[in-house]
């Protein structure tokens, strides 16, 4: 695994909306691996790499879970909306960063639990009851944060034993796997198009826009999944295993991949003898929905990177599944025109 690469792509803020740090950061990295570079109309990027074959369409999203002011109290503390699916047990005393007229180191400020009741210590704190205490007067706060900026998750990439820990990870893993897959392609056939989607925390949004604008005949949207293996848990439960592989999506909440293509993806595995587990998620979905219903409808599947604490702050994966991601996703690009 390249460290370096996938410490790049989490230290960028990209929150939904706000994608620009983190794209910058993609363009440069597949400058040199793709024809043609653009950013359509709602800030998607498409690096494309024509083939006579099938029109294919790559999807990892570049947006994070984050905030937004929504705020400025008299005393300087910030009011924010929650932007995506936080999990609200994580997010008190998380560090974060406003990115305001400079960048603000912040924390989400919470009552002491010396003060709590013993109900409110049982309960998850609400979203509206937030602050982000940036240790800053009224006067000062208001000079540099106004309503409308965007705080992200501070960046803290860790390594963890084998694994590595960050928050945003979901997607940032899924930005590597299609990178790196498009850094070691070889030949190909197909008009290969990588898309880094935009708003897919908040609705798919922009995976909606790339299939209706690029019209795949086929789709592989590249995300995280859950991976629910902690003690106790028994198999029927856990959805994924860390270390145990790249997940070939079979369903989630959103979309049932057709078989041909699940099959396709796991042929390919094993062919390739690229360690593999099947993903069945009952809750969730991903940009292979956008791919398979958005444009003129495509088969679609997805390849996806199985993810402890998910939305959490201390989401965890193991590099091991990273490469054998990347495997599977260079060899669906390679194969892509018998699929
Ligand atoms: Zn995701």
């Amino acid at each position: 695994m390249d460290w370096d690469l996938l410490e790049r792509l989490t230290a960028a803020p990209g929150p939904s909306g706000h994608e620009g740090p983190i794209r910058e950061v993609v363009a440069t990295e597949l400058r040199d691996v793709a024809e043609e570079i653009s950013v359509d109309p709602v800030g998607n990027l498409v690096a494309r790499r024509p083939g006579p074959g099938p029109r294919v369409v790559l999807a990892a999203h570049m947006d994070e879970l984050g905030f937004i002011v929504s705020h400025v109290e008299e005393d300087g503390f910030l009011r924010v909306v929650t932007v995506g699916g936080h999990d609200p047990r994580a997010l008190v005393a998380a560090r974060v960063v406003v990115h305001g007229r400079e960048d603000l180191p912040g924390v989400i400020g919470g009552k002491p639990v010396h003060l709590m009741e013993r109900a409110e210590r049982e309960k998850a704190p609400k979203e509206k009851d937030l602050y982000i205490d940036i240790g800053l007067d009224g006067e000062r706060a208001r000079e540099l944060v106004r309503p409308g900026d965007p705080v992200t998750r501070a960046a803290q990439i860790t390594r963890l034993g084998d694994l590595v820990s960050s928050p945003g990870l979901d997607d940032r893993a899924g930005l590597y796997v299609m990178l790196e897959a498009m850094r070691t392609l070889g030949e190909h056939r197909c008009d290969l198009h990588a898309v880094a989607t935009v708003q897919e925390e908040v609705g798919l949004r922009g995976a909606r826009v790339a299939a209706s604008r690029i019209r795949p005949e086929l789709g592989l949207a590249i995300d995280v999944t859950l991976a629910n293996d902690g003690p106790g848990v028994p198999a029927r439960e856990r959805v994924t295993e860390l270390g145990e592989g790249a997940a070939i999506k079979v369903l989630d909440s959103s979309v049932i991949v057709p078989t041909d293509m699940v099959d396709a993806l796991v042929g390919l595995a094993e062919e390739h003898e690229i360690p593999h587990q099947l993903e069945v998620m009952p809750r969730g979905g991903t940009d292979t929905r956008e791919l398979a219903l958005g444009g003129d409808g495509a088969r679609a599947g997805g390849v996806s990177i199985p993810l402890r604490y998910t939305h959490q702050i201390t989401e965890a994966a193991h590099p091991d599944d990273l490469d054998a991601s990347v495997a599977l996703v260079r060899a669906f690009c390679e194969h892509a025109h018998e699929v």
